[in-house]
């Protein structure tokens, strides 16, 4: 969806104003002034019926008197009046707004913004906001926006659904000297979308990183989608990922914000690298807009302070990129510039000897070193040191060895020299940090961004042969008697049809059948209470394990009837499950959740207290690859568990993968129909010894 429509909004060739005004006071003073002020070069026509001429422009009375063609419109009139004013710009030919009006849906006024946007729609015209600053564009030399200055030139772009915060950002730009191309307010998004506009900057040349302040998306799927096919970086700072930002959040845009855990599950999907905070989102915007990805995991560390190399190397650890020992040709090659006491292994540590001339030739010898993929030079500022000319000799080392596909971050720790040399060295392309964990953290998100690297489709289903339409009859059988909890004798049945490795189960509807059912099953057996309106069996007393003959099978069927009555007297029960006995093996928990946002997803955790109280579970946007899978087994912090603790063997990671990619497709397959599901337990055993299912639940969508 290449528009021309976008085209217009971030590059217009001339724009009006509707709502202008000469009352200093009044955001359509603003707008003008600021159009005016930026140096805009297209046409701006202000639009008020009560003046003719506006900050020394000719005004109309209504856009349909503006003569010539208009590109943008940008609405700052109050609300009420935004939707004739729509249909004005729809009948004039405008292909894009700007309403900067506010007082819609995040006031609850759903319904009148939904009008405006298919008035809009119906005209083909796309419309940005409500509730928006504008545009500030340095390309465009145009600040569309009621923020005061476009912000310092450079190349990475903001989309922000803040407008407070892209106000603040803009200011702090010339602060932090980050610059930016383009710096876009989303507001309410009706119409154009984070997907829109990340595609549409995704082609150009001049955005080097596209940076974006997130509280809610929609078409969550259409966002990873267009996200993993752009090779420009994308950084996302996400709000609400607390339980109480995010009903701040909420209030804030009048949409909910998604689950913490899906949304940096799909920002991974999506190849999105993530910010945790403003200064953070500052950091990592430069470091993606100056330097190239890091696209491999060796990273050397070379300073002139011991103890910042370490805490660099700490950090490093942290990070997944740790500063492993590096080459003995480089080791040797470094020793050459530095003291007998100096360390060459990694971090280098080039001692308080270190001047101008040791760190222009080691930072030349490792940048060029082929085993090199990324390096950090951390600087302490001495009394003998003059920081300046040694970044300057750092820029030249880079310069001198003509690479340009592996990235360079550099630390200056110390006062005023070290933020002056910072300073230099950021206008000349390379990063600077003021503290050695910032600069490592930087690099993460290079690092991040070459993992990323070659992405590809990801939610598409693989080839296994499926047996859906089995699925959809239990489905459709449930329904028919308006039920939306299925037993686990129907569960199982939908499990199976995705070729889960669902323990061996029988319904019984007598104490005869079970008899029988046991005999075919073979013992021990388990025993089960199967009922709609017990979906947690244990809590009725309704799981009978370890089952060893007819006489036990007996006495546990007259038990778990009884306990099912106590439990709730109007219960129906169908029957019971004769279930085959499973041995025993490490309890995990795979379970999908529609999420409102990204739609089915897939859980994995670590059964029992790992799941209920620690949490520990990963999340994906399902379907997942066999591999995508296995890395979300080393994701959940009791990892080590799966590699067999406590004298067991390894696990059989490879069947849990399997198991957890087939799963998830089942969820992603069903995801019309299917609310809820889980396998708890799933049962892991050693190596090659697969694993089990022996719980499941699915619970359908209320229609
Ligand atoms: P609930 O509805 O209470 O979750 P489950 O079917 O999960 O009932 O059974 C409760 C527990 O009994 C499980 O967590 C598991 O430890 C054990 N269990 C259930 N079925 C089997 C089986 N077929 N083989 C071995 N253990 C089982
Ligand atoms: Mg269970």
């Amino acid at each position: 969806m290449k528009s021309d429509h976008l085209q217009a909004l971030l590059h217009p060739t001339s724009i009006a104003v509707i709502g202008a005004s000469n009352n200093s006071e009044k955001i359509g003073y603003a707008v003008v002034h600021n159009l005016i002020e930026s140096g805009y070069q297209g046409d701006v026509y202000p639009i008020n019926p009560k003046s003719e001429e506006i900050q020394g422009l000719k005004a109309y009375p209504n856009i349909t008197d503006v003569p010539e063609n208009v590109d943008a419109a940008i609405i700052v009139v109050p609300a009420k009046y935004v939707l004739g004013i729509t249909e004005d710009c729809g009948k004039k030919g405008v292909k894009a707004l700007l309403v900067i009006t506010s007082g819609f849906s995040e006031v609850g006024k759903e319904e009148l913004e939904e009008q405006i946007v298919d008035t809009a729609k119906s005209y083909g015209v796309r419309l940005l906001g409500p509730n928006i600053v504008g545009i500030l564009s340095n390309k465009e030399n145009m600040n569309a926006s009621f923020a005061g200055f476009l912000p310092l030139p450079g190349q990475a772009s903001l989309i922000s659904q803040s407008g407070a915060l892209l106000v603040a950002m803009d200011a702090a730009t010339y602060t932090r000297g980050i610059g930016f191309n383009e710096m876009i307010s989303i507001g309410n998004m009706s119409d154009i979308q984070f997907s829109d506009l990340i595609e549409f900057m995704g082609d150009d040349e001049a955005t080097k990183c596209i940076s974006l302040y997130i509280e809610t998306i929609n078409e969550g799927r259409r966002f990873i989608e267009t996200c993993r096919q752009i090779d420009t970086p994308i950084l996302a700072l996400k709000a609400g990922s607390s339980k109480r930002g995010a009903a701040a959040a909420a209030s804030h845009t009048g949409s909910l914000v998604g689950a913490t855990k899906v949304y940096q599950a799909a920002f991974k999907q999506a190849g999105v690298i993530q910010a945790s905070d403003v200064n953070n989102f500052f950091d990592r915007t430069l470091a993606l807009t100056l330097q190239p990805s890091m696209r491999g995991d060796n990273l050397a560390i070379l300073t002139n302070g011991g103890g910042v190399g370490v805490l660099a190397s700490d950090a490093a650890e942290r990070f997944g990129i740790p500063a492993t020992e590096i080459p003995q040709d480089l080791q040797e090659g470094l020793m050459d510039y530095m003291p007998d006491y100096g360390a060459a292994k990694n971090p280098v540590d080039l001692t308080g000897m270190a001047n101008t001339e040791r760190f222009h030739q080691t930072t030349k010898l490792a940048f060029s070193h082929p085993w090199v993929n990324g390096l950090v030079v951390i600087i302490c500022e001495t009394q003998l040191l003059d920081l300046v000319e040694i970044v300057k000799g750092v820029h030249r080392a880079v310069k001198e060895t003509g690479i340009k596909d592996k990235p360079i971050i550099v630390s200056l720790v110390g006062g005023d020299s070290a933020l002056e040399a910072g300073r230099w060295l950021i206008e000349h392309g390379i990063p600077a940090y003021n503290s050695p964990d910032l600069a490592v953290n930087a690099l993460a998100a290079l690092r991040d961004h070459g993992r990323y690297g070659s992405p590809g489709p990801v939610l598409t289903s693989s080839e296994n042969s499926n047996d859906s339409q089995t699925a959809r009859e239990v489905i459709a059988q449930a329904r028919e008697r308006g039920r939306t909890g299925l037993t686990e004798i129907e569960s199982r049945k939908i499990f199976a049809a995705y070729d889960l490795p669902v323990v061996d189960t029988r319904l019984a509807r007598s104490e005869e059948e079970a008899l029988d059912a046991a005999q075919d099953v073979g013992y021990p057996v388990v025993l089960k209470i199967v009922s709609h309106d017990i979906l947690h069996k244990s809590d009725a007393g309704g799981v009978k394990v370890g089952i060893q003959n007819a006489q036990e099978l007996s006495a546990a069927y007259q038990s778990l009837l009884k306990n099912a009555k106590q439990y709730k007297a109007d219960a129906v029960i169908e029957g019971v499950a004769v279930q085959e006995m499973a041995a025993e093996g490490t309890e995990v928990i795979i379970g999908s959740v529609n999420d409102p946002t990204f739609g089915p997803t897939v859980m994995f955790g670590l059964g029992g207290i790992f799941v209920e109280v620690l949490e520990d579970t990963t999340f994906r946007v399902a379907p997942v690859s066999n591999s995508e899978a296995a890395s979300m087994l080393g994701e959940i912090r009791a990892a080590a568990i799966l590699e067999g603790a406590r004298g067991k063997g390894p696990l059989d990671r490879e069947a849990l993968a399997e198991t957890l990619s087939r799963y998830s497709e089942m969820a992603a397959d069903l995801g019309d129909d299917i609310a809820e599901t889980d396998a708890n337990p799933c049962l892991v055993y050693e190596q090659g010894k697969g694993v089990k299912i022996v719980d499941a639940r699915v619970i359908l969508k209320e229609v």
